[in-house]
Formats: C-alpha cells, structure tokens, sequence
C-alpha cells in the first residue's frame, strides 16, 4: 500500500525561477528516462517478482522513485510557475502556458506525452535487472547535463541529489544480479549454438573520409573468437543453428569460414 507524507524527501529551494530550464526538467518527469518510468518498471517488475529478497528490492526502489518524481515536479513546477501570467516566460513553451497553466504535465521535454512503452518488464529476473542497471546510468547522464545546464544553486544540490541516488540504485541493482550467481552470458535456459556464438563478423570494412578504418579490441581480438571478414560480400550463410551444432557456415567458395571446435562456454576465455 502506497501512503504520502507532506514532505519532500529533498528540500527544494530555488532562487530565480528560468521557465526554459523548467522545460528541460520535465525530461526526468515524464521522460524516457525519468522518475516515473523509474517507478512504474520497478514496481511492475517487482509485482511480478516471485524471488523475495529481489521484491523487497524492486519495491523500495520502485517506491522511492515516486519520491524523486514528486520532487522534480515540485522543482519543475517552480521553475515553470512564471509562464503562468508572464507573456514573455510563457513563449518559451506556449503548450505548457496555456494548456498547462504554468504546471507539469506527464510530457517530456519535447511534449510528448509520457508512455507505458517506455518500461522494460521481461519477467525474468536477470534480464529485468540489466535493464535497471541500464537505466539508471542514463537517468545518472541526464541528471549531470541538467547540473551543466543550471545556474541556481538550489536547484542543482536536488539534482545533484537525485543523480547520487541513481547511482545508489544502480550498485544496488549490480549487486542483485550478481547475488543470482548466473555466468555473465547465461541467458536464460536454451544455449547458444556453439561456433556460430563464437564467431565475429566483420561487417562495417574499408577505410572512411575522416580516417575511420577497421579495429581490433577483446570483443575480435582473444583466443575464443573466430573473425569473418566481410561475410556479406562472401555471400556467407549460417544453415543450421541447433543448440547442439554448429559447424555449418559456408563462404561462396564452398569452403567452412568456421566450426565448433569444442565445447567451450560462450564468452568465456580459456
Ligand atoms: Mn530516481
Ligand atoms: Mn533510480
């Protein structure tokens, strides 16, 4: 059950209100990113949530979300106030001067209308908890570019707030998947096809205009990884992809490009 105290969870003071700033807010309102969209993926997440420490988790994070929601729309809300009667404040977002009364609405800062598409439930709670992790470091990001964007000192100690407890939620949200003890690509339960898992296709070749030109790194670079060099212009075609076999991908010259060697666990080196 949901229940509301008549305080903030952070004090918010500001000292000039700036309407344009007022708009950028509304990002983390009812953004993509924001702290509704926070709340509801978690809470829904944790609904769902037949493990019980992992519930206990979504559910307090879910519900402090709320906390953070009603905190940036109380700063949106502050900042957004003078394009309620002033005609120059309120050409900075007419829809939200007349439509809105100088008030948040669940829109983002472009207007568009905040959507239940925006939250990624899978049900399954290591991929959930990705998903969260991932979240939280672009609710960080937007954060650190609204804290670059503002000027008034209040305003920036909620935001700088509010950004600390994302990465707060991330840590939080690491720590429960690896209290899960999966391998870091167990995914679910129907392995990958060996060979074919271990393969990297070297799709983007050529060297561009401004010195961009093919590279190598661990992801194509390491003793597990089989390279395949331009598979498209080889007219390369994967046939078989059974969980159990692998070997079966032909270059235009009939020749294999690759084979399942052994039975070696995807992504992990030797
Ligand atoms: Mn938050
Ligand atoms: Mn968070």
């Amino acid at each position: 059950m949901y229940h509301h105290i008549k305080k903030l969870m952070f004090t918010v003071r500001v000292g000039s209100p700036e309407p344009r700033f007022g708009n950028m807010l509304l990002e983390q309102f009812g953004g993509a990113n924001g702290e509704l969209a926070a709340a509801m993926q978690y809470s829904v997440q944790g609904i769902n949530c037949e493990n019980i420490p992992c519930k206990d988790l979504l559910m307090d994070i879910g519900t402090e979300e709320l906390s953070h929601l009603e905190i940036i729309g109380t700063l949106a809300r502050m900042h957004l106030k003078p394009m309620k009667k002033d005609a120059e404040a309120a050409e900075h977002d007419p829809l939200i001067a007349i439509a809105g009364g100088g008030g948040v609405a669940l829109c983002n800062s472009m207007g568009n209308s905040w959507t239940a598409d925006y939250l990624k439930v899978t049900g399954e709670l290591d991929v959930d908890l990705r998903s969260n992790i991932a979240a939280e470091a672009r609710a960080k990001i937007v954060y650190e570019r609204l804290i670059d964007f503002c000027d008034d000192r209040g305003t920036k100690e909620a935001l700088q707030f509010l950004m600390t407890r994302e990465i707060t939620h991330m840590r939080a949200f690491t720590q429960a998947l690896e209290s899960l003890g999966k391998a870091p690509f167990s995914i679910g339960k129907i392995p990958p096809t060996p060979g074919i898992v271990d393969q990297y296709y070297n799709d983007s070749t050529g060297e561009g205009d401004l010195g961009e030109k093919d590279t190598t790194g661990p992801w194509n670079d390491n003793d597990f990884i089989t390279v395949v060099e331009a598979p498209a212009l080889k007219e390369f075609q994967a046939v078989k992809a059974t969980p159990t076999s692998g070997e079966t991908t032909l270059d235009k010259n009939g020749s294999k490009s690759t084979g399942s060697k052994s039975s070696k666990q995807p992504g992990r080196k030797k």
